[in-house]
This record gives structure tokens, C-alpha cells and sequence, in this order.
């Protein structure tokens, strides 16, 4: 840790101390856009408050809002159109902009003078993807959420041999990345009805939602060079909130024996803000397995990991239906978790993925898999919150949900908060259904 930290630390900016806030001068996560409705080019922005630093802007005042040096050098990658540059410098370069960023933003700053013209309320800007995603990744990391959905896919097998020894993924879709607000089609798909011997063709009838973080990539490794677990932590650039919406019947039908397909590549969204890792240092907590489990092979073996592997976020899921948007309702809380829980550390993800010589690039995206807790009302899906459609959630204004409906709109929101250490928040990831076509 480092004076970044500091909980005791204040901005300048009234509205990052605000007690709740998600981005205090502690947290200064990363996005890419512009203002609404303006002629301009996207670039990068740090949140503060209520308000955004356009670093385009603030790499025009360069050393007059005190960035020089690698600082300097990492503010200028930080102000094109993606974050991709400011993710191959690597986190010398990261920790650098960010401590530029804390001394800026602090109460008393001399630089506040040259930083103040460059903020933009955050309710102004509409935001771009943050990096180009060459490569999606989705793991499968949670052991509770695998235990419960094996339970419904093969009630005599719920947690397969391999479970245990290899961190699962499938290969997701980048082209389908979109962002927090945005509303996708319900889709359509091949769907083998329960009895039948043949599938039909059909809009998705069991449409739910994944709660996951996901993980930005920083500089990636030469491919045929695996990187070391003990290495893995200078390549998480930062993480944001990760909805890897499934159609659950049509993944049924399809899964094996090459795992998911169209159940998933119609549409993941994730939250605009990727807070860094180093923002994340003091919610880091040791990772470990029950003795009972098998411990991990050698490679993905690692004191590091051991002593401050897992992060403790807590994660909430909210849903909002269409006649509670109606009626002026807010959304309600249906389930919340830790990403604690995790059965593998997001280190061991990236060195498992590598270990056959695969390579990363900058911007490439992990997501952890659906993270649900060891009870029910932990769970991070519906298919787990209904039991596989069985047992409808019903919500405070009477409505029922066994799976997602048209109008629906389903929110992830998370934050790390504890006694000694600065509250920091994700920001929100929501999507909303429409209709399928035809
Ligand atoms: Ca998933």
C-alpha cells in the first residue's frame, strides 16, 4: 500500500468525499468517452466524485498540472481513443499516472488550478468501449455456482473430475462486448423442448443474467512463453463488472461436448470503469482451498497468492421489470455475494491461460465466471435463484421471475468497504431485454 491509500485522504473536489461515494480520490478508475451528443473523439477519463478528468485535456497541461516523466508518458498513452497504450506500459507506468493523478486531485493540490478546466460531470458522457478487446476469455470460477448448475445439468455428477485441477473457460466473444445501459434482442435459437426427441426452433425461454468481474490485460507475454504465476500480478491492468448473458435452453442443447455457444455469444456488457488493481490493494485477502480439496498443481502455485490471492468485493444484483419502470419504481435487490468466494485466484487464471504458450495482448479480457456464494441468496444467476426454473423469486411489487422477461432490466453493482481503508466502488452494469425478433 501506498499513500494512495490513505484513507484519511481528501479531494479537493467536494463530491469525491461524499461518504457512499464509488470514486473517491482512492479509486481514480479508468474509462473511454466523450460528452454526449458532441462532434469529438473519445478518449480516456478518470472518475472523481461526480465528475470525469478528460486526460486528453489534462496531457495539454502536462507538467503545469505536474505530470512529467513516466507519469507524463503514461498520461499521454491514457488520452487516445482506447486504453490498450496505457495497458502494454505495464504497472511501473500505471502506478506512476495514478500517484500524478492522487497529487493532482488532493485537497490543497497547487495543480487544481489546471485540473479543474478539465473535468466533465459524469451525468454528461457517453461512453466507448475502454480498450479494443482482441480476445474474451470466460472462466468458470466459481465452485459453488459450478456445484449448483451441475446439480441441474447432471443431478449424479455435479462437479465434473477435471473441477478441481483445472480452471475451465470457454472462449467468448468480443465482437458482442457492449456497455452498462445497453438493451439487447432476446435471442433465438435451436431448443429441445423437455420430452421431446428433436429441437425446434425458438425465441429463448430461459434467458438469465451471469454476475462476474471481468479483468483487463496489460502487456501480455510473447506467445510460447507462458507467464510465471509469481508474474502474473504486473499483468492485471485493472477490473470491471461482467454480465455474460446465457440462454439456458439453448445452452442445454448445445454444451456438449464443446461447452457453450450461441448461449452466450449474443451479448455480454460490463461496467464502463476499470478499477485498477493497485486500487484494489487494500481489499486483497489471502486465497486458499478447504484441505480436503485437491491443492493446486506446481504452475499455479504461489505464495503471493496464498497471502493476498483473493479480493474482497462485495457484489449485489438488482432487477428492475418493465411495470416497475412503469410505475416510477426503483429495481430491488434479488441476491448478493463476494468475490471471495472465487475457488481460483484471478493470478491463476492468467497463468493456467498462458501455460501452453497461448499469448496476451494489451486490452485482452478475462471474465471469472459467475461468482456465487455457498448459500442460495448468494447465488449469481437465476437458473441458481429459481433452482434450474423450479422455485419463481417473487418480488416486492407481486411479479415472478423464474428467468429473465422482455422489459426487464437487470442490474450489477459492486464495492470493496471495510473498517481502515477507503469505501470504492464499480459503478453499475445494467442491461435491459427487448423483445426477440419476429
Ligand atoms: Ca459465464
Amino acid at each position: 500500500m501506498n499513500l494512495t491509500h490513505d484513507p484519511q485522504a481528501r479531494s479537493w473536489l467536494a463530491s469525491a468525499n461524499q461518504p457512499g461515494c464509488d470514486f473517491p480520490i482512492q479509486n481514480l478508475p479508468f474509462a473511454v468517452a466523450l460528452r454526449k451528443g458532441a462532434q469529438e473523439n473519445a478518449r480516456g477519463m478518470v472518475a472523481i466524485g461526480d465528475q470525469a478528468i478528460d486526460l486528453a485535456q489534462l496531457a495539454m497541461a502536462g507538467a503545469a498540472a505536474g505530470f512529467s516523466g513516466l507519469a507524463g508518458e503514461a498520461l499521454l498513452a491514457a488520452s487516445g481513443s482506447t486504453l490498450n497504450a496505457l495497458m502494454a506500459m505495464g504497472p511501473k507506468a500505471w502506478s506512476a499516472l495514478r500517484l500524478g493523478l492522487f497529487n493532482a486531485l488532493k485537497a490543497g493540490s497547487p495543480a487544481q488550478a489546471a485540473v479543474q478546466p478539465c473535468l466533465i460531470p459524469l451525468a454528461d458522457l457517453a461512453y466507448r468501449l475502454p480498450a479494443q478487446v482482441a480476445d474474451y476469455t470466460d472462466f468458470y470460477a466459481s465452485v459453488h455456482h459450478a456445484r449448483s448448475v451441475g446439480k441441474l445439468f447432471r443431478p449424479d455428477n455435479p462437479l465434473t473430475p477435471n473441477y478441481q485441477w483445472v480452471p475451465i473457460a470457454y472462449h467468448g466473444r468480443s465482437s458482442s462486448l457492449q456497455l452498462d445501459g445497453y438493451a439487447f434482442r432476446r435471442p433465438r435459437g435451436q431448443i429441445l423442448p423437455p420430452g421431446a426427441s428433436a429441437p425446434v426452433f425458438s425465441a429463448c425461454k430461459r434467458l438469465d443474467y451471469e454476475f462476474e468481474l471481468g479483468v483487463f490485460l496489460g502487456q501480455g507475454n510473447v506467445q510460447g512463453e507462458p507467464i510465471p504465476i509469481d508474474q502474473t500480478e504486473e499483468q492485471a491492468f485493472g477490473m470491471v463488472l461482467l454480465n455474460d448473458w446465457s440462454a439456458r435452453d439453448i445452452q442445454s442443447w448445445e454444451y456438449v461436448p464443446l461447452g457453450p455457444f450461441l448461449a452466450k455469444n449474443f451479448c455480454t456488457t460490463i461496467s464502463p470503469w476499470i478499477v485498477t488493481l493497485e486500487a484494489l490493494e487494500p481489499y486483497r485477502q489471502p486465497w486458499s482451498r478447504p484441505a480436503s480439496d485437491p491443492q493446486p498443481l506446481p504452475y499455479l502455485e504461489d505464495r503471493s497468492v496464498r497471502e493476498r490471492g483473493a479480493i474482497d468485493i462485495q457484489l449485489e444484483t438488482w432487477l428492475q421489470t418493465e411495470a416497475m419502470a412503469k410505475a416510477g419504481k426503483a429495481a430491488d435487490r434479488i441476491a448478493t455475494s463476494n468475490f471471495n468466494h472465487c475457488y481460483w485466484s484471478i493470478f491463476q487464471m492468467i497463468a493456467h491461460h498462458t501455460v501452453g504458450g497461448c499469448n496476451f495482448q494489451p486490452g485482452d479480457l478475462i471474465g471469472t465466471g459467475t461468482q456465487s456464494g455457498p448459500t442460495q441468496a448468494e447465488a449469481g444467476s437465476l437458473l441458481e435463484l429459481s433452482e434450474g426454473g423450479k422455485t419463481p423469486l417473487t418480488l416486492p411489487n407481486g411479479e415472478t421471475r423464474t428467468f429473465l422477461q422482455d422489459g426487464d432490466t437487470l442490474i450489477l453493482k459492486a464495492f470493496c468497504e471495510k473498517p481502515g481503508a477507503a469505501r470504492i466502488g464499480f459503478g453499475q452494469c445494467a442491461g435491459t431485454v427487448l423483445p426477440a425478433l419476429g
